[in-house]
Protein backbone atom coordinates (compact mmCIF):
# COMPACT_ATOMS: atom_id res chain seq x y z
CA UNK A 1 0.00 0.00 0.00
CA UNK A 2 1.29 3.28 -0.87
CA UNK A 3 -0.25 4.63 2.38
CA UNK A 4 2.12 2.52 4.28
CA UNK A 5 5.21 3.22 2.26
CA UNK A 6 5.33 7.17 3.84
CA UNK A 7 5.19 10.80 2.66
CA UNK A 8 8.85 9.90 1.24
CA UNK A 9 8.22 7.09 -1.49
CA UNK A 10 8.18 7.62 -5.27
CA UNK A 11 4.87 7.39 -7.21
CA UNK A 12 4.72 7.55 -10.43
CA UNK A 13 1.15 7.81 -10.28
CA UNK A 14 -1.06 9.90 -7.87
CA UNK A 15 -1.79 8.11 -4.65
CA UNK A 16 -5.67 8.60 -4.43
CA UNK A 17 -5.97 6.60 -7.29
CA UNK A 18 -3.13 4.45 -7.32
CA UNK A 19 -3.96 2.86 -3.33
CA UNK A 20 -7.90 1.88 -5.12
CA UNK A 21 -6.25 0.62 -8.46
CA UNK A 22 -3.76 -1.54 -6.70
CA UNK A 23 -6.09 -2.51 -3.65
CA UNK A 24 -7.95 -3.87 -6.81
CA UNK A 25 -5.94 -5.40 -8.56
CA UNK A 26 -4.44 -7.13 -5.67
CA UNK A 27 -7.94 -8.46 -4.83
CA UNK A 28 -8.68 -9.72 -7.98
CA UNK A 29 -5.53 -11.68 -8.05
CA UNK A 30 -6.67 -13.04 -4.47
CA UNK A 31 -10.11 -13.97 -5.67
CA UNK A 32 -8.69 -16.12 -8.33
CA UNK A 33 -7.81 -18.55 -6.14
CA UNK A 34 -10.15 -17.71 -2.89
CA UNK A 35 -11.93 -21.02 -3.92
CA UNK A 36 -8.96 -23.44 -3.84
CA UNK A 37 -7.74 -21.93 -0.56
CA UNK A 38 -11.00 -22.46 1.40
CA UNK A 39 -11.41 -18.84 2.01
CA UNK A 40 -14.53 -18.44 1.12
CA UNK A 41 -16.97 -19.95 3.29
CA UNK A 42 -20.76 -19.20 3.80
CA UNK A 43 -22.99 -17.95 6.68
CA UNK A 44 -26.83 -18.50 7.21
CA UNK A 45 -29.34 -16.16 8.66
CA UNK A 46 -31.92 -16.99 10.15
CA UNK A 47 -35.81 -16.68 8.59
CA UNK A 48 -38.65 -16.67 11.02
CA UNK A 49 -42.78 -16.66 10.83
CA UNK A 50 -44.06 -13.54 12.37
CA UNK A 51 -46.84 -15.00 14.14
CA UNK A 52 -45.08 -17.74 15.94
CA UNK A 53 -41.42 -16.77 15.87
CA UNK A 54 -40.26 -20.17 14.35
CA UNK A 55 -37.94 -20.72 12.22
CA UNK A 56 -39.03 -21.44 8.49
CA UNK A 57 -35.64 -21.54 6.60
CA UNK A 58 -32.12 -19.39 6.47
CA UNK A 59 -30.26 -17.29 3.46
CA UNK A 60 -27.13 -18.29 2.84
CA UNK A 61 -24.58 -15.40 2.64
CA UNK A 62 -20.99 -15.39 1.12
CA UNK A 63 -18.34 -14.27 3.30
CA UNK A 64 -14.23 -14.02 1.92
CA UNK A 65 -12.16 -13.97 5.42
CA UNK A 66 -8.61 -13.40 3.42
CA UNK A 67 -5.83 -13.61 5.57
CA UNK A 68 -4.35 -9.98 4.54
CA UNK A 69 -7.55 -8.17 3.95
CA UNK A 70 -9.82 -9.68 6.33
CA UNK A 71 -13.05 -10.30 5.62
CA UNK A 72 -14.19 -9.24 2.36
CA UNK A 73 -17.81 -8.04 1.80
CA UNK A 74 -19.77 -9.41 -0.67
CA UNK A 75 -20.81 -6.28 -2.11
CA UNK A 76 -17.04 -5.90 -3.16
CA UNK A 77 -16.24 -9.41 -3.94
CA UNK A 78 -19.40 -10.46 -6.33
CA UNK A 79 -19.29 -7.08 -8.74
CA UNK A 80 -15.39 -8.27 -9.48
CA UNK A 81 -15.88 -12.26 -9.88
CA UNK A 82 -18.32 -10.89 -12.40
CA UNK A 83 -16.48 -8.94 -14.32
CA UNK A 84 -12.96 -11.17 -14.23
CA UNK A 85 -15.14 -14.04 -15.17
CA UNK A 86 -15.33 -15.84 -11.68
CA UNK A 87 -18.85 -15.54 -10.92
CA UNK A 88 -20.23 -19.36 -12.72
CA UNK A 89 -17.76 -20.99 -10.51
CA UNK A 90 -18.27 -18.96 -7.27
CA UNK A 91 -21.98 -19.10 -7.66
CA UNK A 92 -21.86 -23.09 -8.16
CA UNK A 93 -19.42 -23.28 -5.36
CA UNK A 94 -22.64 -21.07 -3.25
CA UNK A 95 -24.80 -23.41 -4.55
CA UNK A 96 -23.00 -27.06 -3.83
CA UNK A 97 -22.11 -25.79 -0.25
CA UNK A 98 -25.41 -24.33 0.78
CA UNK A 99 -27.28 -27.54 -0.49
CA UNK A 100 -24.61 -29.92 1.00
CA UNK A 101 -25.18 -28.10 3.93
CA UNK A 102 -28.56 -28.53 4.19
CA UNK A 103 -27.54 -32.56 3.77
CA UNK A 104 -25.32 -32.38 7.06
CA UNK A 105 -27.90 -30.63 9.35
CA UNK A 106 -30.32 -33.30 8.26
CA UNK A 107 -28.04 -36.55 9.08
CA UNK A 108 -27.54 -34.65 12.70
CA UNK A 109 -31.04 -34.43 12.89
CA UNK A 110 -31.60 -30.54 12.45
CA UNK A 111 -33.87 -30.31 9.67
CA UNK A 112 -33.78 -27.05 8.08
CA UNK A 113 -37.36 -26.65 5.63
CA UNK A 114 -35.29 -24.29 3.28
CA UNK A 115 -32.05 -22.66 2.49
CA UNK A 116 -31.89 -19.68 0.23
CA UNK A 117 -29.04 -18.66 -2.00
CA UNK A 118 -28.32 -15.46 -3.75
CA UNK A 119 -28.11 -16.00 -7.48
CA UNK A 120 -25.43 -13.09 -9.47
CA UNK A 121 -26.79 -10.32 -11.62
CA UNK A 122 -26.53 -11.97 -15.15
CA UNK A 123 -26.71 -15.85 -14.13
CA UNK A 124 -30.49 -15.69 -15.24
CA UNK A 125 -29.35 -15.04 -18.76
CA UNK A 126 -26.58 -18.38 -18.96
CA UNK A 127 -28.23 -20.84 -20.71
CA UNK A 128 -26.58 -23.64 -18.09
CA UNK A 129 -27.87 -22.59 -15.19
CA UNK A 130 -31.20 -24.85 -14.95
CA UNK A 131 -28.92 -27.55 -15.99
CA UNK A 132 -26.25 -26.62 -13.12
CA UNK A 133 -28.70 -26.39 -10.68
CA UNK A 134 -30.32 -29.98 -11.42
CA UNK A 135 -26.55 -31.03 -11.41
CA UNK A 136 -26.37 -29.92 -7.70
CA UNK A 137 -29.58 -30.89 -6.97
CA UNK A 138 -28.71 -34.34 -7.95
CA UNK A 139 -25.45 -34.54 -6.77
CA UNK A 140 -26.55 -33.91 -2.94
CA UNK A 141 -29.74 -35.26 -2.65
CA UNK A 142 -31.83 -32.58 -1.98
CA UNK A 143 -35.23 -32.23 -2.58
CA UNK A 144 -35.35 -29.37 -5.00
CA UNK A 145 -38.21 -27.53 -3.27
CA UNK A 146 -35.63 -26.86 -0.38
CA UNK A 147 -33.48 -24.91 -2.18
CA UNK A 148 -34.63 -21.51 -2.89
CA UNK A 149 -33.51 -18.88 -5.11
CA UNK A 150 -32.86 -15.56 -4.54
CA UNK A 151 -33.04 -13.05 -7.88
CA UNK A 152 -33.60 -8.84 -7.87
CA UNK A 153 -35.71 -7.39 -10.30
CA UNK A 154 -32.67 -5.56 -11.62
CA UNK A 155 -31.47 -8.98 -13.17
CA UNK A 156 -34.79 -9.92 -14.19
CA UNK A 157 -34.92 -6.51 -16.24
CA UNK A 158 -31.62 -7.07 -18.39
CA UNK A 159 -33.33 -9.38 -20.28
CA UNK A 160 -37.18 -9.95 -19.37
CA UNK A 161 -37.92 -12.97 -22.04
CA UNK A 162 -34.58 -15.04 -20.93
CA UNK A 163 -35.20 -14.20 -17.51
CA UNK A 164 -39.43 -15.82 -17.95
CA UNK A 165 -37.87 -18.33 -19.30
CA UNK A 166 -35.11 -19.45 -16.93
CA UNK A 167 -37.91 -18.75 -13.92
CA UNK A 168 -40.65 -21.35 -15.97
CA UNK A 169 -37.68 -23.91 -15.87
CA UNK A 170 -36.43 -23.23 -12.94
CA UNK A 171 -39.91 -23.06 -11.03
CA UNK A 172 -40.53 -27.00 -13.25
CA UNK A 173 -37.69 -28.04 -11.24
CA UNK A 174 -39.14 -27.64 -8.18
CA UNK A 175 -36.92 -25.16 -6.55
CA UNK A 176 -38.71 -21.89 -4.47
CA UNK A 177 -38.07 -18.67 -6.37
CA UNK A 178 -37.95 -15.51 -4.29
CA UNK A 179 -37.64 -11.77 -5.51
CA UNK A 180 -35.18 -10.24 -3.50
CA UNK A 181 -34.93 -6.41 -2.40
CA UNK A 182 -38.51 -6.14 -4.05
CA UNK A 183 -39.73 -2.08 -4.72
CA UNK A 184 -35.82 -1.09 -5.20
CA UNK A 185 -35.53 -2.14 -8.71
CA UNK A 186 -37.43 -1.05 -11.37
CA UNK A 187 -39.85 -3.26 -12.73
CA UNK A 188 -43.28 -2.94 -13.43
CA UNK A 189 -46.26 -4.69 -11.95
CA UNK A 190 -47.26 -6.32 -15.68
CA UNK A 191 -43.98 -7.81 -15.05
CA UNK A 192 -44.70 -9.42 -11.66
CA UNK A 193 -47.58 -11.39 -12.65
CA UNK A 194 -45.19 -13.29 -15.33
CA UNK A 195 -42.39 -13.81 -13.15
CA UNK A 196 -43.03 -17.12 -11.14
CA UNK A 197 -41.62 -16.72 -7.91
CA UNK A 198 -43.14 -17.61 -5.06
CA UNK A 199 -41.82 -15.85 -2.09
CA UNK A 200 -41.37 -11.84 -2.13
CA UNK A 201 -38.55 -9.92 0.31
CA UNK A 202 -39.60 -6.62 1.02
CA UNK A 203 -35.75 -4.66 1.15
CA UNK A 204 -35.03 -3.51 4.17
CA UNK A 205 -34.80 0.52 2.91
CA UNK A 206 -38.49 0.00 3.37
CA UNK A 207 -38.14 -1.83 7.02
CA UNK A 208 -35.15 0.67 8.48
CA UNK A 209 -37.85 3.68 9.31
CA UNK A 210 -41.27 1.55 9.18
CA UNK A 211 -41.25 2.99 13.05
CA UNK A 212 -41.26 6.37 12.11
CA UNK A 213 -42.24 7.14 8.50
CA UNK A 214 -46.01 6.64 7.64
CA UNK A 215 -45.09 6.45 4.19
CA UNK A 216 -43.12 3.30 4.36
CA UNK A 217 -45.76 1.69 6.42
CA UNK A 218 -48.23 2.42 3.51
CA UNK A 219 -45.32 0.95 0.63
CA UNK A 220 -45.01 -1.85 2.73
CA UNK A 221 -48.70 -2.02 3.18
CA UNK A 222 -49.47 -2.40 -0.41
CA UNK A 223 -46.35 -4.22 -1.15
CA UNK A 224 -47.84 -7.26 1.48
CA UNK A 225 -51.49 -6.77 -0.12
CA UNK A 226 -49.52 -7.15 -3.56
CA UNK A 227 -47.47 -10.41 -2.67
CA UNK A 228 -50.80 -11.92 -0.85
CA UNK A 229 -52.96 -11.56 -3.52
CA UNK A 230 -50.29 -12.68 -6.34
CA UNK A 231 -50.25 -15.86 -3.62
CA UNK A 232 -47.35 -14.96 -2.39
CA UNK A 233 -45.52 -15.67 0.55
CA UNK A 234 -43.98 -12.31 1.43
CA UNK A 235 -41.08 -11.56 3.86
CA UNK A 236 -39.06 -8.52 5.41
CA UNK A 237 -35.59 -7.94 5.58
CA UNK A 238 -33.53 -5.95 7.44
CA UNK A 239 -35.64 -6.27 10.79
CA UNK A 240 -33.70 -5.00 14.04
CA UNK A 241 -36.34 -3.96 16.12
CA UNK A 242 -39.06 -4.89 18.32
CA UNK A 243 -41.23 -1.90 16.96
CA UNK A 244 -40.37 -3.03 13.27
CA UNK A 245 -41.36 -6.39 14.12
CA UNK A 246 -44.65 -5.65 15.40
CA UNK A 247 -45.38 -3.10 12.90
CA UNK A 248 -44.96 -5.64 9.93
CA UNK A 249 -46.96 -8.41 11.83
CA UNK A 250 -49.68 -5.65 12.29
CA UNK A 251 -49.43 -5.39 8.75
CA UNK A 252 -50.07 -9.58 7.95
CA UNK A 253 -46.18 -9.64 7.00
CA UNK A 254 -45.06 -13.68 6.69
CA UNK A 255 -41.60 -13.78 7.58
CA UNK A 256 -38.67 -11.25 8.91
CA UNK A 257 -35.35 -11.82 8.73
CA UNK A 258 -32.66 -9.44 10.18
CA UNK A 259 -30.78 -8.99 13.09
CA UNK A 260 -33.58 -8.86 15.51
CA UNK A 261 -34.13 -12.27 15.05
CA UNK A 262 -30.26 -13.04 14.34
CA UNK A 263 -27.25 -11.69 12.30
CA UNK A 264 -25.82 -14.40 9.79
CA UNK A 265 -23.41 -16.89 11.71
CA UNK A 266 -21.11 -19.83 10.81
CA UNK A 267 -22.77 -23.17 10.17
CA UNK A 268 -21.78 -24.10 13.43
CA UNK A 269 -23.28 -21.15 15.46
CA UNK A 270 -26.28 -21.81 13.63
CA UNK A 271 -26.62 -25.02 14.00
CA UNK A 272 -25.92 -24.55 18.03
CA UNK A 273 -28.69 -21.82 18.22
CA UNK A 274 -30.85 -23.45 16.08
CA UNK A 275 -31.24 -26.92 16.14
CA UNK A 276 -32.54 -26.69 19.56
CA UNK A 277 -35.50 -24.36 18.66
CA UNK A 278 -38.61 -26.33 17.11
CA UNK A 279 -39.14 -25.89 13.36
CA UNK A 280 -42.38 -25.21 11.41
CA UNK A 281 -43.90 -28.74 10.10
CA UNK A 282 -45.78 -27.06 7.36
CA UNK A 283 -43.09 -26.11 4.69
P1 LIG B 1 -29.10 -9.50 0.24
O1 LIG B 1 -29.32 -10.77 -0.52
O2 LIG B 1 -30.19 -8.50 0.22
O3 LIG B 1 -28.75 -9.97 1.73
C1 LIG B 1 -29.14 -9.29 2.86
C2 LIG B 1 -28.03 -8.45 3.40
O4 LIG B 1 -28.53 -7.70 4.49
C3 LIG B 1 -26.86 -9.27 3.98
O5 LIG B 1 -25.67 -8.52 3.79
C4 LIG B 1 -27.21 -9.34 5.46
O6 LIG B 1 -26.10 -9.55 6.29
C5 LIG B 1 -27.78 -7.96 5.65
N1 LIG B 1 -28.70 -7.91 6.79
C6 LIG B 1 -29.50 -8.89 7.25
N2 LIG B 1 -30.23 -8.48 8.29
C7 LIG B 1 -29.90 -7.19 8.51
C8 LIG B 1 -30.34 -6.20 9.45
O7 LIG B 1 -31.18 -6.42 10.32
N3 LIG B 1 -29.77 -4.96 9.35
C9 LIG B 1 -28.85 -4.66 8.39
N4 LIG B 1 -28.35 -3.44 8.36
N5 LIG B 1 -28.42 -5.57 7.49
C10 LIG B 1 -28.94 -6.82 7.54
P2 LIG B 1 -24.35 -9.19 3.23
O8 LIG B 1 -24.22 -10.56 3.81
O9 LIG B 1 -23.26 -8.20 3.40
O10 LIG B 1 -24.66 -9.36 1.71
C11 LIG B 1 -24.87 -8.24 0.90
C12 LIG B 1 -25.36 -8.63 -0.48
O11 LIG B 1 -24.35 -9.38 -1.16
C13 LIG B 1 -26.58 -9.54 -0.43
O12 LIG B 1 -27.75 -8.78 -0.27
C14 LIG B 1 -26.49 -10.20 -1.77
O13 LIG B 1 -27.03 -9.38 -2.78
C15 LIG B 1 -24.98 -10.30 -1.99
N6 LIG B 1 -24.54 -11.67 -1.67
C16 LIG B 1 -24.26 -12.22 -0.47
N7 LIG B 1 -23.90 -13.51 -0.58
C17 LIG B 1 -23.95 -13.79 -1.91
C18 LIG B 1 -23.70 -14.99 -2.68
O14 LIG B 1 -23.39 -16.05 -2.18
N8 LIG B 1 -23.86 -14.87 -4.04
C19 LIG B 1 -24.26 -13.72 -4.63
N9 LIG B 1 -24.40 -13.70 -5.94
N10 LIG B 1 -24.51 -12.59 -3.94
C20 LIG B 1 -24.36 -12.63 -2.59
MG1 LIG C 1 -30.65 -12.10 -0.65
MG1 LIG D 1 -32.13 -8.56 0.01
MG1 LIG E 1 -29.49 -6.33 -0.75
Amino acid sequence: RAKEHGRNHYCFYTPEMSVGAVERLRLENALRGAVARHELHLHFQPQVGLRDGQLTGAEALCRWEHPEFGSVSPEQFIPIAEEIGLIGELSTWVLHTACTQLMHWDEAGFRLARLAVNLPMNEIEKADLVERVQHVLRRTGLEASRLELEITESMIMRRLDVAITTLQALHELGVTLALDDFGTGHSSLSHLKRLRVDRLKIDRSFVARLDDDPRDVAITRTAIALGHSLGLVVIAEGIESQAQFEILHREGCDEGQGYFFGKPCSAGAFFAHWSQQPIRADR
